[in-house]
């Protein structure tokens, strides 16, 4: 008999299973043997006093938990027509799973390097600052998320299936542990092997990988899409999945130019926040050291200021500011973390939301938010990977900081005036949201504290438009616009999970 239970329990009784077991069986008044649990949900209950684990628990009484039969096990190797998949993020990868398990063929095309070859790119990124246009933090095999937090949250849930995907992931290696987590995460060092894992996938199943392909532009024949160029070779398909994320620039030019339907999109703008963690585990748990069993403490905020929203984004715990430009001659930051969340270091996006008021200048054609976005990109790098950077204290005062404490940001730091950067609305609402978080969580305004510019690749800064049922580009019916580039996902799950949707209708499309 299963009956479903609620603990609450110290965070250390809550990492002992046979504990958790006793727990559940004197609740059910029998016997410790005869129960066994599955835990369903875990989270972190830290609004007064010590912090709690509450925990949601399937107890079956004298029957074994049902067995999940697994997902990528036994698939047949697939026959059917030939799908071109341009990107190897989430997007990408989950719609070539997806494609196979439906009979499918994915034909893989990714500019970037595999995880292993990347990783040296990014030694060169944050050693010596040499940005690769084809490999860094956003492009490169498992895209944007691949060396990231792995953070697997997503609140567009009914679009799709969050677990799926999360099962997939668990069996490419994951812990099992995103399966009940409220707030799941993979961390940075075990993220390439998973994606590594769900590249051996997809090539067990007959799918074909390309790296070092950046595709360059479409090919037509009698005004019908038939494939894809890349510099060096042409490849050929019945449909095109485009997955390219958010920050492949050529890729809109490239639909731009083709006289394809795109529109400029509206994103959020701001800056990195980095506070020490002891700090945050002070303000949310009141603890400093914190209880070993308890994970590093984040925080999320989100507030109307001077008319515009401000909010926290992409929170790192325990984690590392990281350079995401994807060009020479521009800073942008973003946040990873590795699995245990044990930096000294908590960072987070502080981003305001900027529409079509902040770019009129810059013309009124789709890819103008895109513009906007490179040029503060470029106004925020003086020659190098170092970023500007300021003390929350400073800047909230209006003033350049003349030093800087420690930070996790491995190219280094240097004062900067974020306002010659940022638009003056951004920074007007930036301030006031910041101030008005200082006032909610007592110690976050603090002289400890860095603001460093810029967090600008939130979102993409246009939206390539797609049939509302098909999934398909309204001019081009063989195109289908996928995950986070063409404005229809915000982060790694999100991404994935459209990447499932898009290959179900690329299936009913070409197997009727
Ligand atoms: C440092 C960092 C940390 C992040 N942390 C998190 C997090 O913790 N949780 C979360 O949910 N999200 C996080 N994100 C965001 C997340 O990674 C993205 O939302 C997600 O990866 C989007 O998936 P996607 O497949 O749509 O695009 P992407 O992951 O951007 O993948 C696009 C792929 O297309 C390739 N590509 C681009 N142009 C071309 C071309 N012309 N030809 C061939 N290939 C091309 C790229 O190289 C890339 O591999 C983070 C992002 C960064 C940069």
């Amino acid at each position: 008999m299963k009956s479903s239970l609620e603990l609450k329990l110290t965070p250390a009784e809550a990492a002992d299973d046979q504990l958790i077991r006793v727990r559940c069986a004197a609740r059910l008044k029998c016997p410790v043997e005869q129960v066994q649990v599955v835990v369903r949900r875990r989270s972190v209950d830290a609004r007064k006093g010590d912090p709690k684990m509450v925990l949601v628990i399937d107890a079956y009484r004298n029957e074994a938990p049902p067995a999940e039969a697994r997902l990528l096990d036994h698939v047949p190797v697939p026959n059917g027509p030939r799908v071109l998949i341009v990107g190897a993020g989430p997007a990408g990868y989950f719609a070539a799973l997806e494609l196979i398990l439906l009979g499918l063929r994915p034909v893989i095309l990714e500019r970037g390097k595999d995880t292993r070859a990347r990783r040296y790119d990014l030694r060169n990124l944050m050693q010596d600052h040499l940005v690769d246009v084809d490999s860094n933090y956003c492009f490169g095999e498992g895209g944007a998320g691949t060396y990231s937090d792995g953070k697997l949250y997503t609140r567009s849930d009914k679009r799709g299936e969050p677990m799926r995907v999360l099962r997939m992931l668990v069996e490419c290696g994951a812990r099992s542990d995103i399966l009940c987590d409220t707030h799941p995460h993979i961390g940075s060092n075990k993220l390439p092997g998973v994606v590594e894992n769900l590249r051996a996938t997809l090539l067990r199943y007959g799918a074909e990988v390309h790296f070092g392909q950046p595709v360059s532009d479409f090919l037509l024949q009698d005004g019908r899409l038939v494939g894809v160029r890349s510099p060096s070779r042409e490849f050929f398909g019945e449909a095109v999945i485009l997955a390219t994320g958010h920050s492949a620039r050529d890729i809109f030019e490239l639909v731009h130019r083709h006289g394809l339907l795109l529109e400029a999109k509206p994103f959020a703008l701001g800056v990195r926040i980095e506070h020490p963690q002891a700090l945050i585990d002070q303000i949310q748990y009141r603890q400093c050291p914190r209880d070993p069993f308890l994970p590093a403490a984040s925080y999320r905020l989100a507030t109307q200021a001077e008319g515009r929203g401000v909010y926290s984004f992409c929170m790192c715990p325990g984690g590392l500011i990281v350079p995401a430009a994807t060009a020479p001659g521009e800073i942008v930051v973003n946040g990873m973390s590795m699995s245990g969340r044990n930096s000294r270091f908590a960072n987070s996006g502080m981003v305001v939301e900027i529409g079509p008021a902040d770019w009129a200048h810059l013309g009124e054609d789709p890819l103008a938010a895109m513009r906007l976005q490179k040029q503060i990109e470029q106004a925020a790098c003086a020659g190098d990977q170092r970023a500007p950077a300021a003390r929350l204290t400073d800047y909230l005062a209006g003033k350049v900081s003349q030093d800087l404490p420690p930070s996790s940001y491995v190219p280094g730091l240097r004062c900067g005036d974020l306002d010659a950067i940022l638009p003056a609305a951004v920074a007007v609402s930036l301030r006031a949201g910041l101030e008005h978080f200082g006032s909610r969580l007592r110690g976050f305004k603090t002289e400890e504290a860095i603001v460093v510019g810029v967090e600008s690749r939130t979102s993409s800064p246009v939206r390539i438009p797609r049939h509302e049922v098909g999934l398909f580009h309204p001019q081009w019916t063989n195109l289908y616009p996928c995950g986070e580039g063409p404005g229809f996902a915000g982060g790694i799950l999100s991404a994935a999970m459209d990447g499932q949707r898009v290959a179900r209708r690329v299936a009913e499309a070409l197997v009727p």
